[in-house]
């Protein structure tokens, strides 16, 4: 493990929320999908199920997208920062289903958008902290942008789980035995 455990599953929600815009569509047009990605992500807490609701998630894909891509610290810190401060975020200890002692940093009844947005905040902390943003990546397949957090030990992965890994490995040998 390379972060705490619910640093790692924020960074794979993070990317997730993000990779709903892809380049080819948008998987989160409607309050069916929201639905389906709070609970495939199991977000606990309050929902309104509005409009405002869809488009606060919606908004906050490009904001993610770019703290994730920095690759400065000093940039990530101060998106971070406010991120956190915009929210009025207060970090507390809390121990809730199945899971052990974890940090929210954002009561229960706060908006989706914002508790999404703190959670993303509070695992960015962890790793700028580790100087660890080279583990935050941008699938290297072709025509592929989604996010990818590398918590291999050997820093290795390039591709998302969508399937590019493989493409690329299927191209390379298709030009391989081009070449002989
Ligand atoms: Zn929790
Ligand atoms: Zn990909």
């Amino acid at each position: 493990m390379v972060f705490a455990r619910d640093t790692e599953v924020a960074l794979a929600t993070a990317a997730a929320l993000v990779n709903t815009l892809g380049r080819d569509a948008d998987r989160l047009t409607t309050a069916a999908g929201l639905d389906e990605f709070v609970a495939r992500w199991e977000f606990t807490g309050a929902r309104t199920h509005d409009a405002a609701e869809l488009a606060g998630t919606r908004a906050l894909r490009p904001v993610l997208r770019r703290l994730w891509t920095a690759g400065d610290p000093d940039v990530v810190a101060a998106g971070v920062n406010a991120l956190l401060a915009e929210a009025g975020a207060l970090p507390q200890l809390v121990r809730h289903d199945d899971w052990d002692w974890h940090l929210h940093a954002t009561p229960p009844h706060a908006p989706l958008a914002t508790r999404m947005a703190v959670e993303a905040a509070m695992a960015l902390v962890d790793v700028v902290r580790a100087g660890d943003l080279d583990r935050l990546r941008v699938c290297a397949g072709e025509d592929c942008a989604d996010l990818v957090v590398d918590l291999s030990r050997n820093r290795s992965r390039r591709y998302c789980d969508a399937g590019c890994g493989n493409r690329a490995n299927v191209a390379a040998y298709r030009a391989r035995r081009a070449a002989s």
